[in-house]
């Protein structure tokens, strides 16, 4: 046999338990750069930044994201107007 209870324990001590099972909120900041909230201690996804420093080229990666996108034919190609 498993592990058998010896003895019961009161509402109260299960709810205490139990009162520690919750989800937290994020510790969000906001980006000193384009003052978004993101989480603290990372490269802002907004625009790339951390402390001050360009770490991420977001237009670069927004642009390949986009070209994967229209190859992939979900995304009409808007960029290809011919006057
Ligand atoms: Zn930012």
């Amino acid at each position: 046999m498993g592990g058998v209870p010896k003895q019961r324990h009161t509402k109260s001590r299960r709810n205490k338990r139990r009162s520690q099972i919750f989800l937290r909120s994020p510790a969000l900041v906001i980006c000193p750069h384009c003052k978004k909230p993101h989480l603290s201690h990372t490269v802002c996804r907004n625009c790339g930044y951390y402390q001050d420093r360009e770490i991420i080229d977001v237009m670069k990666k927004a642009e390949k994201k986009k070209k994967k996108r229209a190859e992939k034919g979900l995304e009409p190609k808007t960029e290809e107007k011919e006057p």
